[in-house]
Formats: C-alpha cells, structure tokens, sequence
C-alpha cells in the first residue's frame, strides 16, 4: 500500500498506525489510529480559534461542542483565572475568526468559575470581551445555559453599561439592537442600569421606551437622526444620502430601500467600518458604486489594503478569504443576487489576506509544508465560515508561508503522495480551486517527513496541516520524524497546525523539537517563526 513507508520501514522498527508506539503514552484517535492527546489547554486554544460550529468528518457539531464543553470546564476547575485571562488575551489581539466561541467561553467562566474567578469575567473580563452591543447580547444569550441572573451578573452587565461614554453607548444601542433573541431592553429589564445625568437618562429612556432624546441632548444626535430616517422612508434619494452623510447613522439604522442606492452607500463609505466594508463588497459592486475605473473603487482598495487599519478594525485573515471566495464567485450563497466581480477587488482581498496575520519576519529556515488533503479535511468548515473547509483552510495557510520564506516547499498528502506545487506568485483564488477539486483519500501523517527522506531534501522545519486522524501509515509521523532527523544528521523541527477542534495531535508532546499550532490563528506564522528560530 505505502510505498514510502515500506522503502523505510525496512530495519528500522515503525509501529503501524493502527497501534500504539509501545512506549508512549498514546490514544485512538476516530480514524482508528493511535495519535497523542492534546494537552487541555492547547484544546482550549483550538476551542476559541477554530470553535465546534459545523462539527468534524467524525463528530457532529452537538459532540464536538460537547467535547469542548467539557474540556472548558475542567480548564475552568483547574484555573479559572487563566482561563479568562487567555479568552482576553485572544479576543483583544484577535486571533480568533470568531468572537462567539470567546464570549461562550466567558459565560461558562461566570457560571463555573470560583469566586474570583466569576467577578474577573463578569467585570474585566465582559468589559475587554464584549467591545460592543453584539457581544454583550450574544452573551446574554449564553449566560443562562450556565447560571441563573443573580446579583453578580446583573452587577457586572449594569457595569457593560455604566461603563460606556453616552455616545458610544447610543451608537452600539442603535446598531445592535437585537442579537440571539436579546435586546438591550431585556438586559435592563433584569440589571436595572441606573443613570447619572440627564443626558444619560435620556438614553436609557431611548433604550427602554423609545422615547427620541430632545434637542438639548447633544451627544445624541444619533438617536434622532434615526427618528428622521424612520419618518422619510420614502425621501428622494438626495435627501437620504444628504441625512447619511450628516449624521453619520450606521447602515443597520437605515430604511432597508435605502441601501439599494449607490449614492447612500457613497454616503455611508467614510464612516463604514471596515468589517463592515470587506462584507459588503459584493453589494458595493451590484449596486454600481464599484467599478473597474472607479473613483470610489480606489479609495475602497487603498482602504481594505492599509496593515494598520486591518489590525485595528480587527479583521481576521479568514475574513478576507471568505469575502474572496463569496466576491468571486459574482453570486450570493442565497438568493438570486449577481454581480460581475471587479479584479482589482479580487486583487486586493488577496493582498489584504496576507497583511491581516501578524507580521513575521523570513526565518530563512529549509521548510517542507505537508498539506494533509485527505477525505476528513474536506467536511466540516473553519469556525462555520460556509466553504472554508479544513484543507482550503491549509491550503491557504500554506500561500502565506510560501509568500513570506525563501526555502519552502509544498508537498500534499492523504495516505499516499499527492502532487500540489504551490508557487510565491500563485493567487490565493487559484490556490483554493485547486485544493477544491482533490479526490478524497484516507490519512497517513508520516508522508511528509518519509517524502524528504526518500529526496534527501534537506529540511530543518516540518509543517503539517492536519486533523491528526491518521491512521493509514505503518509508521508514526513522530517516528518517521525521529528517523529523518537520525539519517539526515539533521535536528529537523515538526509543527502540527491543527485544522479542528478535536483534542488529537500527532506531536509527541515530550519532545521539545514539536509544537502544536492552531489552524487558522491570526498568530500561527509568527508563532511558528519563533519556534523556528529556538523562542
Ligand atoms: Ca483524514
């Protein structure tokens, strides 16, 4: 069956797969095969990065959200503290593509945690997480799965609000006004908010009844700007785009029939955030405000291409992979909308993808990446997003490395060689067709390092992108590791990028030569650099 594995196999003793390597302490994984067991809080990484949603080729959603679940809480038992500290530090730096499995996390900290623990989640902790009214609604949302609305919680979402400046405050009222089945009405109708000043009373009087602020509340103009809006549903266009402009109301404050018209996007663009701005590309260009020439094509180019702004908004890289695949494609996932993609658009959200990890300097280390393509790394998506499956996920993933390195190379495996070459100048698009159109096949993680010993090439970096269900091989991938690095006289390295959020690695966690990474963590390049380098 595996060519490789049976030129080397030879006098050197490998274990099959299907086995445990006899002195280590290792498990099953759901293929059959014997892998290691992630450490608990590499798992509660995957957790908040890659998140349950969508379910593995082996688990469902409901499993592997259980799964996780229940690793959270033993994390949680084990050290509370640490647990809210790391969902802070990953949702500050964003490395997560989603803020949902960060925020699930803080709830259950508030529900399970100790003492201390639960007030360092529902103060600091709601306060640094939850940034705006989307994420203190999602929240609410998933607190009650965890605990009832006692005194602590309501203590700590009257703080969310109290917290927050009267003007930032109506802007996220006003643009999040409904999330999971919340509103902020609910949220006061259990934590009692209380007011300090006219103005901020006026507010909550806005939040509760409706009642439009008066003219004497400056700071919010906001709120009544949206009272106009509501009332001129029908205003000529030029009205409209002039209201817009005026008074900066976000786009969800608008009448619906609004946002079918170029020039109240126009209106919209400089204050558009730009989450906000990437999501709406494809609208952008059927509404004919983008076009191949362009004035305001340029500025949204210039825009959507700035490092700084991209870090600042936050945006993560798989954000912009998933925006390039939908814009492409020139029509909506749902419904019957079509648009004829602009290349420079294309062309931008491909250079923008590469600008949104965190920004890593060559390490000029020899690299070999393995691109697991097997059948399991096609099901399933990264973090929900519709059509990034795991191994488009990898694949992608690969291009940026191949674009930052001067000695990398891709090879592609599933429980046999696959040829798939990926060059510095290939497009991100072209590279995700590609990946799209694999055969299905089963798993054996021993391929790369077997690979470079059958060419003698020498490599001092393995990275293998993975769901670590391998099972096909009749060597380990560690053991094939020890064996390259024993024939070639080479201290080669492994990394594992973990593709899902199951608790199985390939790494064997007593050799301090692996790492495991996580998949599709803004992070992982640098991370991965640090490690290269002996950080
Ligand atoms: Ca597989």
């Amino acid at each position: 069956m595996n060519l490789l594995a049976r030129i080397f196999h030879g006098r050197t003793a490998g274990t099959l797969q299907t086995q445990p390597q006899p002195d280590r302490a290792q498990v099953r994984n759901e293929a059959g095969g014997y892998v290691y067991a992630l450490d608990r809080w590499a798992r509660v990484d995957r957790f908040l990065i890659l998140g349950s949603e969508g379910g593995t080729y082996y688990a469902t959603e409901t499993q592997l959200t259980k799964e996780n679940a229940v690793n959270l809480v033993d994390a949680i038992r084990e050290d509370g503290q640490r647990v809210v500290a790391r969902v802070i530090a990953l949702s500050e730096s964003a490395r997560a593509p989603k803020v949902q499995p960060a925020i699930f996390a803080l709830a259950a900290c508030a529900g399970f945690g100790d003492e201390e623990t639960r007030r360092y989640a529902l103060g600091e902790g709601l306060r640094r997480v939850c940034r705006t009214g989307s994420h203190l609604l999602t929240f609410c949302s998933y607190i009650e799965q965890f605990r009832g609305w006692g005194r602590g919680l309501r203590k700590g979402l009257r703080g969310w609000y109290e917290g927050k400046p009267v003007r930032d405050l109506a802007y996220q009222a006003l643009k999040y006004q409904n999330r999971e089945g919340f509103t902020h009405r609910d949220v006061f109708r259990l934590a009692h908010p209380l007011a300090t000043d006219t103005e901020r009373a006026a507010l909550y009087a806005w939040i509760v009844k409706g009642d439009v602020p008066g003219d004497e509340h400056e700071s919010l103009a906001l709120l009544r700007a949206h009272a106009i809006a509501k009332a001129s549903e029908d205003a000529d266009v030029a009205t409209c785009a002039e209201l817009v402009r005026a008074s900066g109301l976000p786009r969800e404050a608008l009448p619906s029939a609004w946002l079918k018209e170029p020039r109240v996007w126009e209106a919209l663009l400089p204050t558009l955030p730009m989450t906000a701005l990437i999501r709406n590309l494809a609208t952008l260009t059927r509404v004919g405000l983008l076009t191949p020439k362009g004035e305001a094509t340029a500025r949204v180019l210039a825009r959507i291409t700035d490092r700084t702004a991209l870090r600042k908004a936050r945006i993560h890289p798989i954000a912009l992979l998933a925006a390039l695949t939908t814009y492409k494609a020139g029509r909506g996932a749902r419904g019957s909308a079509t648009w004829t993609p602009v290349p420079a658009v294309v062309d931008a959200l491909d250079a923008a993808f590469g600008l949104a990890f965190e920004n890593v300097e060559p390490t000029g280390a020899r690299t070999l990446i393995g691109l697991d393509v097997s059948g399991s790394m096609s099901s399933g998506t990264i973090a929900g997003i519709p059509g990034i499956t795991p191994r488009v996920g990898a694949a992608a993933m690969a291009l940026t490395h191949v674009r930052t390195e001067s000695d990398v190379q891709v090879m592609a495996f599933a429980d046999r060689f696959v040829p798939f070459a990926i060059g510095k100048t290939e497009s991100l698009d072209s590279v995700v067709k590609r990946t799209d159109a694999l055969p299905f096949m089963g798993t054996d993680c021993s391929l790369p390092m077997l690979y470079a010993l059958e060419k003698r090439l020498p490599v001092d970096l393995f990275v293998v992108y993975t769901d670590s269900e391998t099972w096909a091989g009749t060597m380990h991938a560690d053991e094939a590791l020890r064996l390259y690095r024993e024939r070639m006289g080479i201290a080669a390295k492994l990394v594992v990028v973990g593709m899902t959020s199951n608790g199985f690695t390939i790494a064997d966690p007593n050799d301090g030569g692996m790492l495991d990474v996580v998949g599709f963590d803004a992070a992982a390049p640098a991370l991965i650099a640090d490690f290269t380098r002996g950080a």
